[in-house]
């Protein structure tokens, strides 16, 4: 259930296997009312935990094979930057190396010189292996490797209920009230977790919905940017009266066929996925605007294009990747689970295999008092 890219993914791994899928999606192909459309995501290995770094170490030739048995671009590999407090930097470079993955520290200077679009901010790290997958081409490409492998891929059939009706049997009952029996079931609806999930399995952690609104600015250049982070703290802080407080969460950007991609992380207003408003939020458009006049000399901070997109947070930003009895749930990817959906296709297809998962994703984990 979901045709967003962590269903599309998992239908993709689950019919290599040899299973007989079946994929239901509630909207049409490549529509816009969820969080995995658009033509750009960042990928990158850079993340200050090892587990990260290893999933999106497995996603990348993942990525590879789908784009060979789809016959579609997806990932394209520009690099990386992150820059900003010289903690952060080095924490990030720290794993990086302990995984023996290229990377390098610049001084802003030097990395200027390198990547003259952007300002640079205390130190900055690069790596190579990263830049941007394509999201729209993305989905397809992983549904269209899994229609090749027998999986049956439906648009417009939205499911009502998902009843366990015994240890491994459950019945789907669409809102066209066909009822769909299986062994098994996977439930990756997205922002639709805390609805559809949530009565179905026990555990499922509380889960944030937000409406987040990225900006696209014109740059002569757009689609040889590398995708940068920017942490919140040192240059960032001094400056963020400029931006609302906003600035703290980090500044999030990338280069794409649309222009250069820049939000701040995990800002949003708390949503309905089914009453959302689309609109463009002036006020937050105009904080990213300002970032950008700073921070992006290289872009067009006078003409940006906002675009709306869902997060559906965990408390502790990790995600949920967890089988009760016969239901699979993938949810909670906090904004930055896109770069790992091969790899997350490949647990959830374990998990229906009957592996044990991540504890890290499991179902009724606690969360202490820090939320990260
Ligand atoms: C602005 C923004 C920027 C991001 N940037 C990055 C990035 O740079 N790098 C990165 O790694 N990640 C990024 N992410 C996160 C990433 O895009 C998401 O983690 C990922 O797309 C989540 O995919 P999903 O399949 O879980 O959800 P979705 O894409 O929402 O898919 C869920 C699907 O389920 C369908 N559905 C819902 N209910 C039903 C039902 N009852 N029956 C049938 N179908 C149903 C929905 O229509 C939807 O298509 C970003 C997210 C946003 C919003």
């Amino acid at each position: 259930m979901g045709g967003g890219v962590m269903g599309s993914a998992t239908a993709w791994q689950l019919a290599s296997r040899g299973y007989a899928v079946t994929l239901l999606e509630r909207s049409s192909a490549g529509h816009t009312e969820g969080s995995s459309h658009g033509t750009s995501r960042i990928f990158r290995l850079a993340y200050p935990d090892p587990f990260y770094v290893s999933l999106a170490a497995r996603a990348l030739p993942l990525w590879r094979q789908a784009e060979q048995e789809s016959g579609r671009a997806v990932l394209t590999l520009t690099g990386a930057v992150d820059h900003g407090p010289v903690a952060a930097i080095e924490a990030l470079h720290a794993q990086l190396e302990r995984a023996g993955h290229v990377s390098g520290v610049l001084s802003p200077d030097q990395a200027g010189e390198r990547w003259p679009g952007l300002r640079f901010d205390t130190s900055v790290l690069f790596h190579a292996a990263a830049g941007r997958v394509h999201a729209d081409h993305a989905v397809l490409a992983f549904q269209e490797a899994a229609a090749a492998k027998g999986a049956v891929i439906r648009h417009r059939v939205r499911v009502a209920k998902l009843l366990r009706t015994g240890a491994d049997r459950v019945e789907v009952v669409t809102t066209g009230d066909e009822v769909l029996t299986a062994d098994a079931a996977v439930v990756a609806v997205g922002g639709w977790a805390p609805g559809l999930a949530a009565a179905t399995v026990a555990g499922l952690p509380p889960l944030r919905v937000t409406q987040e609104q990225p900006l696209h600015f014109p740059a002569a250049d757009a689609t040889d940017w590398p995708s940068f982070i920017h942490h919140g703290g040192a240059g960032l802080t001094a400056r963020s009266g400029r931006y609302g407080l906003a600035a703290e969460a980090g500044v999030y950007g990338l280069g794409s066929v649309d222009g250069v991609k820049v939000g701040f992380h995990g800002v949003g207003p708390v949503v309905d996925p089914d009453h959302r408003d689309r609109t463009t939020d002036l006020a937050a458009q105009a904080q990213v605007q300002e970032y950008a006049e700073h921070w992006l000399p290289g872009a067009d901070a006078s003409a940006p294009v906002a675009t709306t997109c869902l997060y559906t947070i965990t408390p502790d930003h990790d995600f949920v990747v967890d089988r009760d009895g016969p239901v699979t749930v993938l949810a909670g990817f906090s904004g930055h689970g896109f770069k790992f959906a091969p790899a997350i296709g490949e647990l959830a297809a374990d998990l229906v295999a009957g592996r044990a998962g991540a504890r890290r994703f499991a179902l009724g984990r606690t969360f202490g008092g820090a939320a990260r």
